[in-house]
């Protein structure tokens, strides 16, 4: 059997991932660009030259993410929501909730058994409770996004802030900087604001362990964290891939039983 991918376009990270015989042989994570199409192509370049091989050594490819309609390279394109769902659960088996928070929306997925889609809800409307929410307020913070979850789980004395709104949040966060708190003090109040909007919208789901996150907030051991303290339940580490691929993964994995089935 040839290999196959899966190519998730997102509003700020285009994520590829190619499988042989259902396990990962090469993966990329690049900057989504103002062009999906390019982004798609740059991010589907680096796992091929990784997995040393070519386009037309891809026997079938599906695509998702918000700008998937503009892969040129894929054969079918599916949603984000289904291809978390597969993603998590060929990681984590018992997986029965998924919580996707991607770089402008959340997504909280109930499974069945079989992996099949239960219910969802998703945040697509607002800033507060993504990963956009974090960009900002790192900016106002001058450090990297990757460092906001580390620096929280230093903090002593977390601040609260005022109001879950990015454009609230940020005055607070301002506010808290001229005050002189100390900068974990701030990442993990920014963390547990962040937290709070997201358990809001998982617990109208009541969700059923075992609890996943996907996504690349997922990265952020500060709000993964604050997440299920707040929602009282322990959430499962994705620790053989990097949880920002799990929409790509999954894609790769509907790409495979196509190819299976063709
Ligand atoms: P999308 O699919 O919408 O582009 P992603 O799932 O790729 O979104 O996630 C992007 C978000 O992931 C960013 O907004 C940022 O908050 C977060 N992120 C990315 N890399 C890291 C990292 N190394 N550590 C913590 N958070 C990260």
């Amino acid at each position: 059997m040839r290999m196959v991918a899966g190519c998730d376009v997102g509003s700020l990270a285009t994520k590829a991932v190619i499988m042989e015989r259902r396990r990962v042989v090469a993966a990329a994570i690049v900057r989504s660009g103002p062009k999906p199409a390019a982004s798609a192509q740059a991010a589907m370049d680096q796992a091929l030259a990784q997995a040393g091989c070519g386009l037309s050594d891809i026997a079938y490819c599906v695509g998702t993410g918000y700008g998937r309609e503009k892969i040129s390279f894929m054969n079918e394109s599916l949603s984000e929501i289904s291809c978390h769902g597969k993603g998590a659960q060929f990681l984590v088996p018992s997986a029965r909730s998924v919580i996707d928070i991607g770089g402008q929306d959340c997504k909280v997925i109930r499974l069945d058994a079989k992996g099949s889609l239960v219910k969802f809800v998703t945040n697509d409307k607002c800033a507060s409770g993504t990963g956009r929410f974090l960009e900002v307020m790192a900016k106002v913070l001058n450090i990297a996004v990757a460092e906001l979850g580390e620096l929280a789980l230093k903090s002593r004395d977390p601040v609260t802030l005022a109001s879950m709104c990015t454009v609230w949040a940020q005055a607070d966060v301002i506010k808290h900087i001229n005050a002189r708190r100390p900068a974990e003090d701030i990442c993990a109040g920014v963390n547990a604001a962040m937290a709070n909007r997201v358990a809001m919208m998982a617990n109208a789901l009541q969700l059923e362990n075992d609890i996943c996150m996907t996504g690349g907030v997922a990265k952020n051991k500060g709000v993964v964290q604050a997440l299920g303290r707040i929602m009282g339940k322990r959430i499962k580490e994705i620790r053989q891939i990097d949880p920002q691929l799990v929409g790509a993964l999954g894609a790769a994995l509907f790409a495979s039983e196509k190819a299976t089935k063709n």
